[in-house]
């Protein structure tokens, strides 16, 4: 059915383009949340007087009037009914506090759609102002109401407080990762021998938050509480450090991926060596047509990969687990290039056979370098006096 919005007493339309909750019943949402009923609570409820209430289609045609925000008692006193509202959105009367605190029952029009049925409407407010439920949330609204006017200032002042901390906290956190990113860009190590601050054994990673904490307040008030005892948490332990590396690496990731994606096509270059505890290492790289300007050809590192087993068969299947981690299909690789190892160049179960398997367009070409690197180490061993080299 088409509905006109009736004018406010402003004039303007009742609960439309307005940011906050309209000051008429009928506007309000069906469920209130716990900021709105402060908001409205705060408000109060807003009794409108004099204006021109609408009449209605009974014979003769009835209304709703002021009077009835008035309630006569048998001795004559009148009391004033605070709790009731008139809609002007719906032409109806509300109960202010059942609305706001009450279960908006169905069968209850003073909670709901309003109460517009003017010919019975002083026995039916007579009737609900009696009831228990309309009692407890009468009072409800008053206790509401008592601790906003007294609290205001209390919660505001909390708040400041809490959004300082929140601010102190984001800054810590924005120097740590700052400082971990600065030493592992420049692959220094973090750690010392103790993890004391102020102790010259720490490691580059404190030395640099004390270096930082001689001019910055920030640091400054951090390093203040840790060393008073004010606060346990300090985000400097070497647990946060590799867990900042581990996140920081996953975001580099993340974006080498986006560039291979972007760029489409790509080639594989991989090597294995073992590290300083004897374990193999495979170490893969992407090279890549970089399409953003300018456009260059870029090689991106994904990473050393633990390996278990170093045949053709055990290297290719980490390399396929490393494309399809990162999304990447290997029918977009068009180069391969590795060492002149048998497991990697071997015909027919080297890495490059098999992926030429798969993908016929990966074209395989030896590393020169590496070659080269191999043929001088060679040199130089068999060259060097007393076998220096070996
Ligand atoms: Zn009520």
């Amino acid at each position: 059915m088409a509905e006109t919005t009736p004018p406010s007493r402003t004039g303007v339309p009742v609960g439309i383009a307005s940011t906050t909750l309209s000051d008429d019943p009928g506007c309000w949402p069906s469920v209130l949340t716990s900021s709105m009923r402060c908001e409205i609570v705060k408000k109060g409820p807003v009794q409108i007087m004099d204006i021109e209430f609408p009449q209605n289609l009974d014979n003769p045609p009835r209304r709703f009037t002021k009077d009835s925000y008035k309630r006569t008692m048998k001795n004559g006193e009148n009391i004033h009914r605070s709790w009731l509202v008139y809609s002007i959105h719906t032409d109806g009367v509300f109960c202010f506090p059942c609305t706001v605190f009450g279960k908006r029952e169905r069968d209850n029009a003073l909670t709901t759609c309003g109460y517009g049925g003017w010919k019975n409407l002083s026995y039916r407010l007579k009737k609900h102002e009696c009831t228990k439920v309309h009692c407890d949330n009468v009072k409800k609204w008053h206790d509401l109401q008592r601790r906003l006017q007294t609290s205001t200032l209390i919660d505001q002042r909390q708040m400041e407080l809490m959004q300082l901390e929140v601010e102190h906290w984001k800054g810590v956190i924005r120097r740590v990762i700052a400082i971990v990113s600065h030493l592992a860009e420049r692959n220094q190590a973090l750690r010392g021998t103790t993890s004391t601050v102020y102790d010259r054994h720490n490691g580059n990673f404190l030395a640099q938050v004390e270096l930082l904490a001689q001019f910055d307040p920030v640091m400054n008030e951090h390093i203040r509480r840790i060393q008073c005892k004010e606060t346990k948490v300090h985000y400097l332990s070497g647990v946060i450090q590799n867990e900042i590396i581990q996140l920081v690496g996953d975001k580099i990731l993340q974006e080498i991926a986006r560039r291979v994606h972007k760029a489409k096509y790509f080639s594989v270059i991989m090597d294995c060596t073992p590290d300083i505890s004897h374990k193999e290492q495979l170490s893969v790289v992407l090279r890549i047509v970089n399409c953003e300007t300018p456009v260059s050809i870029a090689e991106h590192f994904l990473g050393f990969v633990h390996v278990e087993d170093t045949t053709g068969k055990g290297l290719s299947e980490i390399l396929l687990d490393q494309l399809e981690k990162h999304n990447l299909s290997i029918s977009d690789c068009r180069g391969q290039s590795y060492d002149n190892g048998s497991n990697m160049m071997g015909h027919k179960q080297g890495v490059q056979a098999r992926i030429l398997e798969l993908n016929n367009k990966a074209l395989c070409i030896p590393c020169s370098s590496h070659t080269l690197n191999l043929v001088v180490s060679d040199a130089a061993k068999s060259s060097a006096p007393n076998n220096f080299f070996a």
